[in-house]
């Protein structure tokens, strides 16, 4: 199993590591959307200039705002953890534009997803499939924009970055 890999590598790590207590509140007063690529992991966070502390970062597949779920955690990170500005970062290459349906349907029928299931819902939708990278972060910036729960004052920016050499790219530099 990956968890005894993982709980070996954690009894490494508490030997080496030296505890120190940080705040909740993120010390750049900065929520960041972005996407679960495994790439973007260590990555990101540097090439922001990004430490442990300095930001709310919510994740999930393709930076999407499907549905309530990142709202609420962008709402959290503002009134309750005094973001004042939001990142919507996305990045090229990203599996969400590249969903194929039938594939998907298959993959999930072998795995014992009834039938009924997955004839019920459109999956691309479901799944939450992208049609274009920097397409997609100008929608996610314009969902938490118009969400009647975020505030107009917080800027909403949009982003993207290049997973090779790094560079993050302006799509909406929010006043
Ligand atoms: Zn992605």
């Amino acid at each position: 199993m990956i968890l005894d890999e993982v709980l070996k590598a954690n009894q490494e790590f508490v030997k080496e590591f030296e505890p120190k207590k940080l705040s909740h509140s993120p010390q750049k007063k900065l929520a960041i959307v972005t996407c679960m690529d495994t790439r973007l992991t260590g990555f990101l966070e540097p090439a922001m200039g990004i430490d442990r502390g300095d930001a709310k970062i919510i994740k999930n597949a393709g930076n999407t705002i499907v549905d309530r779920d990142v709202i609420r955690s962008v709402a959290a990170a503002i009134y309750a953890l005094g973001a004042e500005e939001v990142m919507v970062v996305g990045h090229y290459e990203c599996g969400m534009a590249n969903v194929d349906p039938e594939k998907l349907i298959s993959a999930m029928k072998a795995r014992g997803i009834p039938e009924e299931i997955l004839s019920g819902v459109d999956l691309k939708e479901w799944i939450g499939a992208i049609e274009g990278e920097e397409e997609n972060v100008l929608n996610a910036v314009q969902e938490i924009k118009e969400s009647p729960f975020i505030p107009d004052d917080v800027p909403v920016h949009g982003l993207i970055i290049d997973l090779y050499d790094g560079k993050l790219k302006v799509l909406v530099e929010d006043k």
